[in-house]
């Protein structure tokens, strides 16, 4: 059963109610969520349920179900099940989630530092990587953290923006992630805008200006393959 992604339109919800639909053994469903799935390289949300009674559910995970646009929140082993049809208030571990929107964002912008084909890509609460597909001679890590702070500190709003499948198709070089095609079949591809710095197709959660992000520092630089050169950043401060 597909759930609504409320996430979607408003990244910055923090809490929301919820009816549970379904409850298997890989989590709950939900009619709509907050929590985001993981998936594009960004990790699931964690959080808790609260019950009409008070009672706390802590959410371990979120990842996609085996429907289209449905959702599974995972609860460790001894967490006591809701049932369905029982409404519950979802409570989002904010701080995890913003700085994992801060970082994502900032890989967007790093993506426009080092101009090549992105190979692969993770983004965790502490830490964020893109691989690309470059000679190692070109990555300066000094040089990508000053230009990427330099890009963060124009404080550019980010738009969503969501065009047809026809319109993506024309547009191939919009995909700069390789290993990753944006999804289809829905007739639209979600976008993100930073205007001026960035365009490409992402399901991910953003924040609403780069500003947010801070800044960031270069962790390390290494090559994980020929195709594979990987770097990595965390936020300052
Ligand atoms: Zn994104």
């Amino acid at each position: 059963m597909p759930t609504e992604l409320l996430f979607r339109d408003d990244a910055y919800l923090k809490t929301a109610t919820a009816r549970v639909v379904a409850v298997h053994e890989r989590g709950i469903e939900l009619d709509r969520t907050i929590f985001y799935p993981q998936g594009g390289g960004q990790a699931g949300d964690t959080g808790t349920f609260m019950r009409e009674s008070g009672e706390r559910i802590v959410v371990t995970d979120t990842r996609k179900g085996d429907a289209f646009d449905s959702v599974v929140h995972a609860l460790s082993l001894e967490a006591p099940r809701p049932e369905v049809g029982e409404t519950l208030t979802l409570e989002l571990d904010w701080a995890r989630r913003h700085a994992l929107m801060r970082l994502h964002t900032a890989l967007h912008v790093m993506s426009c530092v080092v101009v090549a084909p992105v190979t692969g890509g993770n983004i965790a609460p502490d830490k964020a990587r893109l691989d690309f597909d470059i000679d190692m001679s070109m990555l300066d890590a000094g040089r990508i953290e000053r230009e990427t702070n330099a890009l963060i500190a124009r404080g550019i709003r980010t738009e969503t923006v969501w065009i047809t499948d026809e319109e993506m198709d024309a547009r191939p070089e919009l995909v700069k992630t390789m290993s990753v095609q944006p999804p289809r079949g829905a007739g639209r591809v979600r976008l993100l805008s930073i205007p001026g710095v960035d365009l490409q197709p992402c399901g991910g959660t953003h924040v609403a200006n780069i500003a947010e992000i801070g800044a960031v520092r270069v962790l390390k630089i290494r090559s994980e393959g020929r195709r594979n050169r990987r770097v990595e950043i965390a936020l300052v401060g």
